[in-house]
């Protein structure tokens, strides 16, 4: 059984590495779409009714990216940024591309559910940095 979830999130962030408009400080209006797959476990979602609650998905996702600014930890700035001490900064250890953000937010959701429920197959999660760009990452459970 899979659970789709799709939201949007406005994240701001700046490529220190790239070259061009995309190291300037800017963001974008992510959507997101979770795909989560269960094995099928017929007994057991007859008798709870959901292995996940879709608002807690949300939960999740909003609390730890929506209208927060992610910085890379070696982008030149972040000393600079850091005295200001400013709200919102996320500061990450990788570049905060869609493929970067994707490959975060799939481990972050696949090790907070992967602890509750043991029938967890795999996280995919797609991110549209535009209407027409997105990027698609899984974790897969190789039991
Ligand atoms: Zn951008």
């Amino acid at each position: 059984m899979t659970i789709s979830k799709t939201l949007e999130i406005s994240v701001g962030h700046r490529l220190h590495l790239y070259v061009g408009p995309c190291s300037n400080f800017h963001g974008h209006n992510y959507k997101v779409n979770i795909h989560i797959d269960y094995s099928q476990e017929e007994n057991f979602i007859r008798k709870e009714g959901f292995y996940i609650d879709f608002a807690k998905l949300k939960k999740i996702i909003v609390e730890a990216y929506d209208h927060k600014f992610l910085m890379s930890m070696d982008d030149q700035y972040v000393t600079d940024i850091k005295k200001l001490n400013l709200p919102g900064f996320k500061f990450v250890p990788y570049s905060p591309t869609a493929e970067n953000i994707a490959i975060d937010m799939a481990g972050l959701l696949y090790n907070l559910i992967k602890k509750k429920n043991g029938n967890l197959e795999s996280v995919k999660i797609e991110i549209f940095e535009t209407s027409n760009s997105s990027v698609i990452f899984a974790i897969h459970n190789n039991r």
